[in-house]
């Protein structure tokens, strides 16, 4: 038997959430409660339309589920550096056109 470290309930030694408060009570060793097979691709697509979303998760995440964490993390980061990349190819395009207008005058 073990007890629930938020509300005393006796619990179950296979329990990993209380039964009567419903917090987390699985001990250290069973603390990553992800499936190793789940595919994370989902969690990254999230991050990369939502890097916000995709950064919460991350930090939310890291310690319970860190393949969703990295995933999602992965995700909002090639979100970023796209961004970038494209914020760049932008400002290039930019100044070239306006190089070729000022010159084409
Ligand atoms: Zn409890």
């Amino acid at each position: 038997m073990k007890y629930c470290s938020h509300c005393g309930e006796q619990l179950n030694d296979e329990a990993v959430v209380c039964v009567k408060c419903g917090c987390s009570v699985a001990s250290p060793k069973n603390k990553v409660l992800e499936d190793p097979n789940e595919s994370t691709l989902l969690y990254a697509v999230l991050g990369y339309f939502v890097p916000l979303a995709g950064l919460i998760l991350f930090v939310l995440w890291n310690e319970t589920y860190p393949r969703r964490a990295k995933s999602a993390g992965k995700g909002a980061l090639i979100s970023v550096i796209v961004g970038a990349v494209i914020s760049v190819i932008s400002v290039i395009i930019y100044v070239i056109a306006i190089t070729t207008l000022m010159h084409t005058r």
